[in-house]
């Protein structure tokens, strides 16, 4: 019988079979990549904290970025058949969280870190920072330690900062340079200052501010009265007016320490709260650095007003000026953020140390190792902390919708491991800022692989050092 094919046929035939085949294959992959949802940045295979209201958090999940947003969180395997996206980042072994909100600080104050150390607060403002800034401060040099400090800030996990300062424009424009969110809120005090010989001078720089950062992706424009010993009963309600004017937040440090509670009780006869509540300058627009020495009326003063609250522990502790009544707050529903004051009196803006310093802070001095559990510590740095900026519906959770402002941090570390899948507890007493590997602000990588994208790091670094050199031989500081 003759063979149906020949050799060279059947070799001819499985040519074309295979010809076929890929033919098949490529308009299958073809037509699935062709229905992929198209992204820009995806985080595959990691581990999500979202801090949403269910506190829901995620293994082997993908987040899935585009145009400043997150439009998905799913376990990697379905997005993988849904996206895809310009860059994918490998997730394993990482733990992906919202980024840190620093509530309050002043950061061209980095540029006086370690001038003065170990003083009370009264005689480290009055003799050395308050004079300081009256030299020293200057559109290029709050610039450049506004950029220094977001270089730390970046490197340590936070993606958000409210600021108290003067110059606060050259602030706006460094963070937006960098790409970092800021609240920039320009300085009001009874007194001249380096870029207004008045409060009504520095009220108007804030209008013009108001109006040029108008919705600005990044820039929100503040109000910022100093305290309630350092400015008039007249600035404090023109300013808030202010703040109410254009719904902007208005920030003031309030009870800081004793010292000031008895100035203020001695003059008007109340507390610093009090004092604010009768002016009618407390509202949900406020926040309240410090309040430390409140009483149980105070709290139920700042609960009414729906007044948010920024915590610093590490300058509360540094000054000695006592230790905010936070649990207490908490319980009677205060919004409580983090934050850690300028880096001239905490002397640094990691959040992770004061996220650390605040969580060891009230069980040592509440005798109640219970008092604050680490996942309220998380919220405070995270949600809490958007909250009392006014940004949660925009910021301080991991949820479909919101601006993608996250960090991703390296759990496969020695400092971290074991695992025991109590990731908050990781997160308070475990881990350091070094961890931080990658940060993404509004959909975009500003810190990558702990490179700091936007910005010359060595450059600005030796710029700020000859600074301090001639600020040291003038002030004929000792080395
Ligand atoms: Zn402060």
């Amino acid at each position: 019988m003759k063979p149906f094919f020949k050799t060279k046929n059947i070799f001819d035939l499985l040519v074309i079979l295979v010809f076929l085949l890929s033919v098949v294959v490529g308009c299958v992959s073809k037509n699935k990549s062709r229905n992929l949802i198209p992204a820009d940045i995806i985080i595959e295979h990691a581990q999500v904290l979202t801090m949403d209201s269910n506190h829901e958090i995620f293994k082997n999940t993908s987040v899935v970025i585009k145009q400043g947003r997150i439009i998905d969180i799913e376990a990697s395997d379905s997005i993988a058949i849904k996206y895809s996206a310009t860059r994918i980042i490998d997730g394993k072994d990482k733990l992906v969280m919202p980024g840190l909100v620093n509530t309050h600080t002043h950061v061209p104050m980095n540029l006086f870190r370690g001038y003065s150390d170990d003083q009370p607060l009264h005689d480290w403002l009055y003799k050395y920072i308050f004079p300081l800034e009256k030299k020293y401060v200057t559109a290029h040099n709050v610039r450049m330690g506004a950029q220094l400090a977001m270089i730390e800030m970046l490197k340590s996990g936070t993606t958000v900062f409210n600021d108290m300062y003067y110059y606060e424009d050259e602030v706006a424009k460094a963070a937006k340079e960098i790409g970092m969110r800021g609240i920039v809120c320009e300085g009001l005090i009874s007194f001249p200052v380096p870029n207004a010989k008045d409060y009504k001078e520095g009220m108007a720089y804030i209008e013009k501010l108001v109006k040029k950062w108008k919705g600005d992706s990044l820039i929100t424009v503040g109000v910022s009265v100093h305290s309630p010993y350092t400015c008039s009963s007249e600035l404090i309600k023109d300013a808030w007016a202010l703040a109410d004017k254009y719904k902007i937040p208005f920030n003031i440090h309030l009870a800081e320490t004793k010292w000031e509670v008895d100035s203020i009780e001695k003059t008007f006869k109340c507390t610093p709260v009090q004092y604010l509540n009768k002016l009618g300058a407390l509202s949900e627009n406020v926040i309240a650095a410090h309040c430390v020495h409140i009483t149980d009326e105070d709290i139920a003063i700042l609960a009414e007003k729906k007044v948010g609250v920024a915590h610093n522990p590490e300058c509360n502790m540094k000054i000695c000026s006592g230790v905010a009544p936070v649990p207490a707050m908490l319980k009677k529903g205060i919004k409580v953020g983090l934050g850690t004051d300028g880096a001239a009196s905490n002397n640094n803006l990691d959040m992770f140390q004061a996220m650390y310093t605040a969580a060891l802070l009230h069980k040592l001095s509440s005798n109640d190792p219970t008092v604050m559990n680490a996942q309220q510590v998380v919220e405070m740095a995270t949600i809490n902390g958007a909250k009392v900026l006014g940004m949660d519906k925009l910021i301080g959770s991991l949820e479909k919708g919101k601006a993608a402002d996250l960090i991703i941090l390296d759990l496969k570390r020695p400092e971290v491991y074991p695992l025991y899948d109590n990731i908050y507890s990781s997160i308070v007493y475990s881990m350091n800022s070094t961890a931080v590997n990658t940060v993404i602000i509004n959909g975009k990588v500003v810190m990558d692989n702990r490179k700091v994208l936007n910005i010359d790091e060595d450059k600005l670094l030796n710029d700020i050092q000859l600074l301090a050199d001639s600020i040291a031989k003038t002030n004929n500081m000792k080395k």
